[in-house]
């Protein structure tokens, strides 16, 4: 393709972007308010808004008021235009949904896994889905992609090299799930990597922001975020600061090392440290808050001491990248009115997500409709 083509056409997506970005951020407006607001001429409006009501992208809501001359047609932009499938698959549990392009759930499914055969777990994908094609009267041309977070280290082209909590090692997720969604494309992601572009779109400016997921689940995982952008590393396996050593010659982890962070404070450490000190029960958080809420005297001595931990690998984040915000997410983040977390180190801010699965989900759903919206450069694979 020769330059001039190639600069018109960058040119062309950049006008379509500015449209498009006010589109997505406004209830409705006027293709002369569209021109107003971006600076782009009203026949290149016309021609571009045009190509967006072909594609479906936005509505024509006909005439609306006038204040004095010719009544404006109002365009709208419309959310279900496309859909995106986000699934996470947790230690205990599959969570399924269709969110629209302004990332609202219009399908939820909350499904229990109670084995890491991929065949098997395939085999539930396939009822959910069908299930909510079923109840959306949609097609499977109107999804996208389909986008899974997994609890695990994945590579830059996808493969999972190895998820602990479910046993895989070396498995191409998406081909084992290939039949399921007729031929969707299928975006693999590290959890904590979606749940950072979750965090992401919750902060002003996105754009310039550093930040760190961390992901406290079953074990600790972080995503990182560099001026808006994902940071994947070489092999696309960076934010391992779930196994930096915090305690030498501590606990045994799954990875190798001795006194990984992980080992004591993620969900699962906090429940072996309530086992050690005596207090043995059901691992869920909701039984874990009913004994805080009781003031159990173990589970507050436990608590104290995961505080500490948390506090000690925080810091390590902090002084390592210093970003604007450390954001801590899943299931932990459910015991924060009694955990004691510094609220800032070295001026990183330190906050808990707001949501925890959904940050997962949303993050994936930001990526994948940026992408296809403003077919811009963010990193799409996990
Ligand atoms: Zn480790």
């Amino acid at each position: 393709m020769n330059k001039s083509i190639v600069n018109q056409q960058s040119i062309k997506q950049f006008n379509t972007n500015k449209i498009l970005k006010l589109l997505t951020s406004t209830e409705m407006i006027s293709r002369a308010e569209l021109a107003k607001q971006t600076g782009l001429n009203k026949a290149t409006v016309s021609k571009i808004t045009d190509e967006l009501l072909n594609e479906n992208l936005i509505i024509d809501l006909g005439y609306g008021m006038s204040s004095g001359g010719r009544k404006p047609k109002l365009l709208k932009f419309n959310p279900d235009a496309k859909y995106i499938v986000g699934i996470k698959i947790g230690g205990s549990d599959i969570y399924f949904t269709v969110m629209n392009m302004k990332l609202e759930d219009v399908f939820t499914q909350r499904i229990e896994r109670k084995n890491n055969d991929t065949g098997i777990i395939a085999e539930m994908l396939r009822d959910s889905f069908n299930h909510a094609i079923k109840k959306l009267k949609i097609h499977t041309k109107d999804i996208i992609e389909v986008a899974v977070a997994v609890p695990a280290t994945v590579d830059i082209k996808g493969m999972i090299i190895h998820a602990p909590n479910l046993g895989w090692k070396n498995i191409d997720l998406a081909e084992e799930f290939k039949d399921v969604f007729e031929g969707i494309p299928i975006n693999i992601f590290n959890e904590a990597n979606a749940g950072a572009l979750g965090a992401l779109n919750h902060v002003n400016n996105p754009e310039n922001k550093n930040l760190v997921y961390v992901s406290a689940g079953i074990g600790i995982g972080t995503g990182i975020i560099i001026s808006g952008n994902l940071y994947r590393g070489k092999m696309g396996l960076a934010g391992e600061f779930g196994h930096n050593v915090i305690v030498e010659n501590g606990r045994q982890c799954h990875c190798g090392r001795k006194g990984c962070w992980e080992t004591y404070a993620s969900e699962q450490a906090f429940y072996d440290s309530l086992e050690r000190k005596g207090l043995t029960m059901e691992r869920n958080i909701t039984r874990v808050l009913e004994e805080l809420e009781n003031n159990n005297a173990i589970a507050l001595e436990a608590i104290n001491e995961l505080s500490a931990y948390m506090n000690t690998g925080l810091e390590n984040v902090a002084r390592a990248l210093s970003p604007d915000y450390i954001i801590i997410g899943n299931k932990l983040r459910h015991l924060k009115d009694y955990l004691n977390i510094c609220d800032e180190i070295q001026g990183t801010k330190i906050l808990f997500a707001d949501k925890d699965s959904h940050a997962t989900i949303e993050g994936m759903g930001f990526v994948i409709t940026r992408k296809y919206l403003y077919r811009d450069r963010y990193t799409v694979n996990s």
